[in-house]
């Protein structure tokens, strides 16, 4: 039944035009906005550019 419920749900979407969201919604290649400050801007040595959060 479950497998019956899950077909039935991605029916729904497909027929809303939505894909099941697995991700964030940034593509690849883009950086996610700091936690922080909200920067967007590329990482300087794996931190913020704009307030230094190490961030990788
Ligand atoms: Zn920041």
């Amino acid at each position: 039944m479950a497998q019956l419920v899950r077909g039935e749900w991605q029916d729904s979407l497909a027929r809303e035009g939505l894909a099941p969201v697995t991700a964030a919604p940034t593509g690849p290649g883009e950086e996610p906005p700091c936690p922080a400050c909200g920067s967007t801007g590329a990482l300087a040595d794996g931190a913020c550019p704009d307030c230094g959060l190490q961030l990788a």
